[in-house]
């Protein structure tokens, strides 16, 4: 964790802001943090430091984004609206600092909620807020993401429980959202922070890879430096270098989102060349490519195709001496200083290229989604919308003019004719790809032309496409169109969709008893009349599993209680009402009380069935099954910290797993004399016994034997025990170990 110094004045502040060269007002600064700290006094952190040390470290993050006087002033008064709410309010800091300095505080103040009961929902509202507030003035959410930042260096000071709710929140909007907006500085730390705190063992062996294969390069990468300073310098470019380790979470996600192995990466090493202007860019890639050769299909330049986040620069990936892959990013400083601050750099280019409306433009998709979402009535659709919109990979698409459109990845023809236009959208009965009539609901794929097929005589778009589309903003063009041109057909499906529900809850209840559920459960929904509600169910404004739980309450009450004991047994699958103690998953384990979680096999051991095993549980990347002698094991239950996260599992039994086709991955470490045909010997072995064998490498050794590692998909610990005996067999192997990594 890295180290965070405390102050409590602002001599550093004040000599950041000053290395910027840039101008502030620096008396109205101060005057902030003299406010601030008085109505902050005598309030702690929980490290036990002065309140006003958290804004001050909140504002020196603010001035390295070189952002101005008012977002400085905003940041060190970040707080002292919802902290100090009986010494000061909004309309003081407008008086003393300005009605800039004042929004910029009220977009980062949270709503106190009275109405809403659920912490959740009160939750969401206060991300809701936020980003309209963002939409407004996008100064917000760069503030907003320094005090996350600052939060996040300090999080280990906090209770556990807490620390992994924050952590897992920074992960599924802060980091994403700073992302999307090409802070890619910000976005870097916070990732790492928060997967520090969520999977702590998976970070950790990351890192220790990280180190030991940069440790075990550091001659190769010096020697790529030295030849290409060279090769720079004869051709008189003017150039800096800088060298990058790939961030040990992007790493993380590599290994266990695409299942590689650590070796597997290639762009674990970067080179980044950094040149005066975008000319010299394409002569550094032409004399990049001379000297080494390229990796097909791994160029890509950014430069004539910026990310929709302004990230631009020219990459390639070509392989070094030894046949060691790494990849090159060509940029000039104006690239540079965008793609470590996004959109924040915009203030430091200000007098430059970037107006007021082109950012404008940039930041269309803020609006959108508020717009979008307006009337969306469900805060987990909300939170869905944000996580497959904002934070989403994307995937870059053409009209047949040419004009690109990018839509999150996954996204189909239905969304792309909406993000046209909601017409495009409404009178669609099919659509091209590169020329070739394609279902609708085939996934769109970089660079491809996608014309829509219309046709005027359209009844309208189809229920099922709710269920296809991959955007939020499809998704809510859709509903609009029914709730508008479909009121009465709404009305049916919303009503029957309810019906069918009382009748699991209350079997035999009476029209009189069924009404009286409604209209309750109306008033408490917020809809003044049955049909409006039924509407809201039918168009797919309100999603029925939102409701179920009131539904049934009230089902409860209106009904007689004997009535609900037979009703039990009519539970349908949705609702769980006593959590079972143990809950099967497909992959063969059962953890103890941890019910339907996503499991995942350690890569540090990649257990068995027959092994001994435990799980871990990480926060949003499911629970991580270890061997139990595995030596992240040992290490991490030594450890108090995070005694309550490891828990109970172990195999089902064969007969239970549906028997023996799940195959797992397993490795070997196999010792041999290298002698010719030695690999052959052990392929033919492993095909005889039907063994398929997933990844091989083989590391020769200066005494003449070698190392074969061998990754295989194996049924259980028996079989694997049986290859291993049979590979024993071959002349020349001296030993077989399990893993290697
Ligand atoms: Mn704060």
């Amino acid at each position: 964790m890295s180290e965070v110094q405390v102050h409590t004045d602002i001599s550093r502040l004040l000599d950041i802001l000053k290395a910027t060269g840039k101008k502030y007002d620096l008396e109205k600064i101060c005057l902030a943090y003299e406010y601030a700290k008085e109505l902050h006094q005598g309030q702690f952190r929980v490290s036990g430091d002065a309140y006003i040390s958290h804004p001050i470290a909140v504002a020196e993050i603010v001035a390295g984004l070189e952002l101005d006087t008012d977002s400085i002033c905003a940041a060190l008064l970040h707080d002292t609206v919802e902290d100090c709410a009986e010494k000061t309010n909004l309309k003081e800091i407008e008086k003393k600092f300005g009605s800039d300095v004042a929004i910029l505080v009220d977009g980062l103040t949270k709503i106190v909620v009275l109405q809403i009961e659920d912490k959740e929902e009160a939750h969401i509202e206060n991300l809701r807020k936020m980003l309209l507030a963002m939409s407004k003035d996008v100064r917000v959410i760069f503030i907003k993401l320094c005090d996350r930042l600052h939060n996040m260096r300090t999080l280990g000071v906090k209770p556990d429980h807490k620390r992994r709710i924050t952590a897992l929140e920074t992960m599924q909007v802060y980091a994403p959202l700073a992302h999307r907006l090409g802070m890619q500085r910000i976005k870097l730390e916070l990732e790492n922070l928060g997967l520090q705190y969520l999977d702590p063992i998976g970070y950790e062996e990351v890192h220790r890879h990280i180190e030991q294969k940069y440790g075990a390069n550091l001659g190769f990468i010096e020697h790529i430096r030295a030849d290409v300073s060279e090769k720079m310098k004869e051709n008189n470019i003017h150039f800096t270098l800088e060298g990058r380790v790939k961030s040990a979470y992007s790493i993380y996600k590599k290994m266990y989102n695409q299942n590689k192995s650590f070796d597997q990466i290639y762009d674990f090493y970067a080179l980044r060349i950094i040149v005066e202007n975008e000319l010299e860019c394409y002569t550094a890639l032409g004399l990049i490519h001379e000297m080494f050769n390229s990796i097909p299909g791994r160029f890509k330049d950014y430069i004539s195709t910026p990310k929709p986040n302004m990230y631009r620069s020219l990459h390639t990936t070509v392989i070094g001496r030894d046949g060691i892959p790494f990849e090159v990013q060509i940029r000039t400083w104006e690239m540079h200083h965008i793609a470590e601050y996004g959109i924040a750099a915009h203030w430091k280019y200000k007098s430059g290229a970037t107006s007021k409306a082109e950012l404008d433009r940039k930041l269309e998709w803020i609006s959108r989604l508020i717009e979008t979402e307006a009337e969306q009535r469900d805060p987990d659709e909300f939170l869905n919308a944000l996580k497959t919109d904002i934070f989403h990979d994307e995937v870059f698409v053409f009209t047949p003019k040419g004009d690109v459109i990018a839509l999150p990845s996954g996204s189909n023809m239905i969304d792309f004719a909406y993000s046209i236009h909601s017409a495009v959208g409404d009178k669609m009965i099919g659509g091209k790809i590169n020329g070739m009539i394609v279902p609708i609901d085939r996934t769109l794929q970089n660079g491809e032309i996608v014309e829509v097929l219309t046709s005027s005589s359209s009844k309208g778009p189809s229920r099922d496409w709710l269920n296809i589309v991959k955007t939020s903003a499809a998704r809510s063009k859709i509903r609009a169109w029914f709730k508008k041109e479909k009121r009465a057909d709404n009305i049916v499906v919303g009503k029957g969709a309810i019906d069918a529900e009382i009748r699991r809850f209350a079997k035999n209840c009476t029209e009189a008893q069924r009404e009286q559920i409604v209209s309750s459960l109306c008033q408490r929904q917020g809809f003044s009349s049955p049909e409006d509600f039924y509407n809201a169910i039918g168009y797919g404004g309100l999603s029925v599993s939102k409701v179920l739980h009131r539904l049934q309450e009230e089902c409860e009450k209106v009904v007689k209680p004997e009535v609900t004991e037979s009703t039990v047994h009519a539970e349908p699958e949705t609702i769980v009402v006593n959590k079972p103690k143990n809950i099967k998953s497909n992959s063969g384990i059962v953890v103890d009380g941890e019910a339907g979680c996503m499991v995942k096999f350690a890569k540090c051991c990649n257990p068995l069935p027959g092994d001994s095993v435990i799980g871990f549980v990480t926060k949003g990347f499911g629970i991580s099954i270890h061997k139990i002698n595995c030596p992240n094991v040992i290490q991490g239950r030594n450890s108090p910290e995070n005694a309550d996260r490891w828990k109970e599992a172990h195999w089902e039994a064969s007969e239970e797993r549906g028997e023996s086709h799940s195959i797992y991955e397993a490795l070997l470490q196999i010792y041999v004399d290298n002698r010719i045909g030695m690999l052959a010997d052990i392929t033919v072995v492993l095909a005889d016994m039907r063994v398929s064998i997933l990844q091989v490498s083989v590391s020769n050794r200066s005494d003449g034997s070698a190392i074969i590692n061998l990754k295989v998909g194996c049924r259980n610990i028996d079989h694997y025990n049986s290859i291993v005996s049979r590979l024993r067999g071959l002349n020349g192997v001296d030993n077989i170990i399990r893993g290697f990594s």
